[in-house]
Order: structure tokens, then C-alpha cells, then sequence
């Protein structure tokens, strides 16, 4: 299988695999019991905590453990709405449903006002706009994410963080594509951040919420009072062990991978637009991740029906997020970001275990499966 969907998730590598089981081997104590089994997990967790703490720059205090991006980004915005009764929101037509059905949700809830910031054709926030709606709302919530998961498309994040700083409104980050590609120093950016470690080569089923020291919110989850009454329930501590092992490997190599995919990144776009040549590309040409690589075609097929195909020729693709897959419709975002009515849009999103090799490959069966 040519595996082109990295943005959805990515597959276990042999050393996390390896540092999981060594910890499923030797450790089966509840970190919260006070004998020595419970001490030795509890000593696995913490040690992880002050490792993935110190590659973000950040003190181990500000991270929490929990099972999801998703869960972390929950917690924040029920908080915020909850407990700091923030009454604006500042947002864009661009997030993930994690934030965008989220809000729609608490709307239901909450007395509060969500505010779109506009954005360009290539999904850049305008930062104008952003700065003239936090200085009218100076107490509100921003929630903008770091990369876009359909188009790669980035976010400056100093320059964000200077306007919400500015305007003193509050600021949560999405940074589950970015966590793990380029260095991110989270003391100088969001007030909070989150991570999925299944993202980065890690384990599904968890990931963490940073949350800088000053700012007091409240859990989404009541029960035990684990992560410093943050987050409750018994810690996934075979899943805390893989994620710490796959940021510490992500934090080492990436130079090296994002060199290695930019180079396929570009063999990708000049082989398609070669087949098609009407091919464009959806999102920044420019500020983007190189590993999200969205296209147009203008194809007289659906979406789902190349993705069919292209999985029964051995390539996995996706048509914008694993979470609108199956709909046949274009996603929210590619709506936003005006891909056309003759058009279809493909995301293909690479990673560290793609080849050179495998992208010959690839553009062979592309250009088979659509003359068919
Ligand atoms: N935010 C972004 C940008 C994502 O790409 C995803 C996953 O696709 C999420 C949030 C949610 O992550 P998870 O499903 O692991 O909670």
C-alpha cells in the first residue's frame, strides 16, 4: 500500500512499539496507589512529562495528559465559556470539527458570540481583521489552529500570539499538525496548545493539553482527580510512554524529514500537474506544511469514487479530513477556499516512511486509474 493519508494518522514505529511493550512488560501498577508498583507508574509518567515539557520549553506543570486533541480542545473551550465566562469567540471558517462542532454545541449552552475572522483564498488569516476583532472584544477567546489539516496551510503564531497578547484576549492553539514537524516554542506562543500523539507516529488514544501556568480553567472530566485534578481518570500509561518516544523521535529528525518529504512534496505536484495539467493547488503555496499537498482536478468523477479506485490500485488517500470521508461532499474548507463545482479535491499527506521509489509508482497508477 502506498500510504498517502499521514495527515489522518500515521502508522506505530518499531521504537515506540518497543518502548509500549517494554513498559506493558514491567509496569501494571495504578499511579496513584502509594505502594511501590503504583510509584514505579507514576515515575514513568512524570519522567515522560518532563521530557515532551522540555522539548516544547515549557515546565512539566503545564502539561496534562488526556486521551485526544480532541478532549484537550474541549476542555479549554467548556472552560473558557464555563468558568471564565469569556463571552466572545474569535475564530475562522477553516478549523477542524473538533473546535468547529464544539462551539456549535456549546452555543446551545452558553450565552457567548463566535466571530469569523476573514482569510484569503490560500486560508491565510487576515491578520488586520483579527487584530481590529481583538481590540473590540479585547476579553475573548481566539482559537485558531497552527496548520490546516486539509491544506497545510500556516498560521504565524508569534504574530498572533503578539495580537492577542496585545488586545489581552486569551489563545488556544490547535497544534495537532505541527506538534513533532519544526521546533515550537510553546512558552513563547498559544495559551494553550494540544498534541494527538497518533499524528506523529505515536499510539492512538492520547495526547495532551499545554496550558500556560497563570490561567486557571476547570476539567471537562470529574471523577479522581488524576493530572492534577485536571483531567480525571487512570492515566493511559502505555499510551503516555509512546507518545513521549514518538515526539522525542520527531523532535530529533525533523530537518532531516521535512528536507526528505519537500523533495517529494515537489515530485508529487510537478507529476500530477503533469498528468493534469489544470491541477491547482488548495491552500498557501508558500506557508504550508510540506507533507499536506491539497489538489483540484477538474475530473468528471466524485471524490470518494478516485479515492475508491486509487484504494483498489494500493494507494490510500483522503478528500480533506478523515472526518468528512464518506459524505461525498466537498468539506467546509474547500467549500471556503473556492474549489469549484467541476472540481474534485484530493488531499495527500506525506510522511517520514514515503520513498522516492514509491512515488514513481504512484503517479503511475494515478494516471492509469483516471484514464479509466
Ligand atoms: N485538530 C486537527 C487540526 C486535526 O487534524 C485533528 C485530527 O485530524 C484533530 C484536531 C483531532 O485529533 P483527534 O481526533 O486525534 O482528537
Amino acid at each position: 500500500m502506498i500510504y498517502y493519508d499521514n495527515a489522518a494518522t500515521t502508522p506505530l514505529l518499531p521504537e515506540v512499539r518497543d518502548a509500549m511493550i517494554d513498559t506493558i512488560d514491567h509496569y501494571y501498577g495504578n499511579p496513584s496507589s502509594i505502594h511501590r508498583p503504583g510509584r514505579e507508574a507514576r515515575v514513568i509518567i512524570e519522567e515522560a512529562r518532563k521530557q515532551i515539557a522540555h522539548q516544547f520549553n515549557i515546565t512539566p506543570a503545564e502539561l496534562f495528559f488526556m486521551s485526544s486533541a480532541t478532549e484537550a480542545i474541549a476542555t479549554v473551550l467548556n472552560s473558557c465559556l464555563r468558568d471564565l465566562t469569556i463571552k466572545n469567540i474569535i475564530t475562522s471558517k477553516l478549523e477542524h470539527p473538533a473546535v468547529s462542532r464544539n462551539l456549535d454545541l456549546l452555543q446551545k449552552v452558553h450565552h457567548f458570540n463566535i466571530h469569523y475572522v476573514a482569510h484569503d483564498a490560500y486560508g491565510h488569516i487576515n491578520l488586520e481583521d483579527l487584530e481590529q476583532q481583538t481590540m473590540q472584544h479585547p476579553e475573548a477567546l481566539v482559537v485558531l489552529m497552527h496548520a490546516n489539516n486539509e491544506t497545510g496551510t500556516l498560521l504565524p503564531l508569534k504574530k498572533v500570539k503578539n495580537i492577542c497578547t496585545h488586545a489581552g484576549a486569551l489563545f488556544l492553539c490547535d497544534t495537532v499538525q505541527t506538534i513533532g514537524k519544526f521546533f515550537i516554542n510553546l512558552d513563547e506562543g498559544p495559551d494553550f496548545a494540544t498534541c494527538s500523539a497518533h499524528k506523529i507516529y505515536g499510539p492512538k488514544g492520547v495526547g495532551f493539553l499545554y496550558k500556560r501556568n497563570n490561567i486557571d480553567i476547570k476539567p471537562l472530566i470529574e471523577g479522581g482527580k488524576q493530572e492534577r485534578t485536571m483531567r480525571s481518570g487512570t492515566e493511559n500509561i502505555y499510551g503516555i510512554t509512546g507518545m513521549k518516544t514518538a515526539i522525542e523521535i520527531a523532535c530529533k529528525d525533523n530537518e532531516t524529514v521535512n528536507k526528505q518529504i519537500s523533495s517529494l512534496r515537489t515530485g508529487l505536484i510537478d507529476g500530477l500537474t503533469s498528468i493534469i495539467p489544470e491541477a491547482r493547488i488548495i491552500g498557501s503555496p508558500q506557508h504550508t506544511l510540506s507533507n499536506i499537498i491539497n489538489m483540484a482536478f477538474p475530473l468528471d468523477i466524485t471524490g470518494d469514487m478516485l479515492q475508491q479506485r486509487l484504494d483498489m490500485n494500493g494507494v490510500a488517500v483522503s478528500g480533506g479530513s478523515a472526518c468528512s470521508s464518506g459524505t461525498n461532499e466537498k468539506s467546509d474548507v474547500a467549500k471556503a477556499l473556492g474549489v469549484r463545482d467541476n472540481e474534485i479535491n484530493i488531499r495527500f499527506s506525506l510522511g517520514r516512511l514515503n520513498t522516492a521509489e514509491e512515488l514513481d509508482r504512484f503517479l503511475e497508477i494515478f494516471a492509469k486509474t483516471i484514464a479509466k
